[in-house]
């Protein structure tokens, strides 16, 4: 049989918080738990990883696309960034979603909105100088997406790995009925985290980009092998600069709780950075785990 005699089911679309709850009631009411899965589109992968786990978890997947204003900085790439519902609908479907949430900015932010979630520390490091208000934007739409689909499992990705932390932070300050689910970062085969900004790079770009990645494993080998963590980031932040990334915003060995810097490999830990190529900033991380 030919791939043309068995299109694709249309993925059903809801565009209004009244439409999403009505699905997931019902969904409820037969017992069924829900999963939520938040997008920003372009999807790849990585994003259906997080699909394919809340599929393993709960009979029921929801995936909602938002392209959120609240968390671009005014010259971000807010935009610019990649659009194409249809694409996203059908990567989704095929990979055992069951709706897609898809408000529009209207939906999300009627007139007078006026309330922000500020998550704390953690969200005032790493990220926070550089992305001003960011975390702000992201607390407050996964805040309401919870709220608005009243799912029971969230899934987000290891690769955005502070976001992870801000998150968890909101969920457990504010009580919000809902198990938060991390995902391990999906690679391509030479390390580089997929990224729906990947698309930004150009193909000189694209061979410097997975060394941020082996800079990271090879960061990590040597700090569960004992190497102290300054002597290590000092020589991270140098391969780095040698690879040919453009500037380092930053390259932290920290807490995987807390997020704070780490001087010791006394507990779980994370190694966090930031880069640029060009006009393009890359994030990635990788964890550090003490020796038994
Ligand atoms: P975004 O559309 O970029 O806002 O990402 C939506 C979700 O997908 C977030 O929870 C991300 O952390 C997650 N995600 C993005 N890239 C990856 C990846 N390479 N591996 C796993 N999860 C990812």
């Amino acid at each position: 049989m030919s791939a043309l005699a068995s299109p694709q089911k249309a993925l059903p679309t809801v565009r209004t918080v009244a439409d999403l709850r009505g699905i997931v009631s019902a969904w409820h009411r037969a017992g069924e738990r829900v999963a939520l899965v938040p997008t920003m589109g372009a999807l790849h992968r990585g994003h259906l990883a997080l699909v394919e786990r809340g599929r393993a978890l709960c009979p029921r997947v929801v995936a909602s696309l938002f392209v959120n204003p609240m968390q671009f900085g005014p010259n971000e790439d807010f935009s610019r960034y990649p659009r194409d519902e249809a694409a996203d609908a059908a990567l989704l479907a095929g990979a055992g979603c069951d709706l897609l949430y898809a408000p529009d900015v209207a939906e999300m932010y009627p007139d007078g909105f006026a309330t922000t979630v500020i998550a704390g520390p953690v969200a005032e490091r790493q990220c926070g100088p550089f992305r001003p208000g960011h975390f702000a934007g992201v607390a407050t739409v996964v805040a309401k997406l919870l709220l608005q689909s009243q799912a029971d499992v969230a899934l987000f990705g290891e690769k955005d790995f502070q976001q992870l932390q801000v998150i968890r932070q909101v969920v457990r300050d504010l009580d919000i009925p809902v198990a938060i689910e991390g995902v391990p970062t999906v690679r391509e085969s030479d390390g580089f985290a997929l990224s729906s900004r990947n698309r930004y790079l150009t193909p000189e770009q694209r061979g410097i980009a997975p060394s941020l990645y082996r800079t990271l494993a090879e960061m990590a080998r040597r700090v569960e092998a004992g190497a102290t963590v300054a002597a290590v980031a000092e020589d991270g932040l140098a391969a780095l600069r040698r690879a040919g990334f453009s500037s380092v915003d930053y390259l932290d060995v920290v807490d995987a709780e807390t997020l704070r810097p780490l001087e010791r490999l006394d507990r779980p830990g994370r190694i966090l950075s930031a880069v640029w190529l060009g006009k393009t900033r890359l994030i990635d991380n990788i964890p550090v785990v003490p020796r038994p």
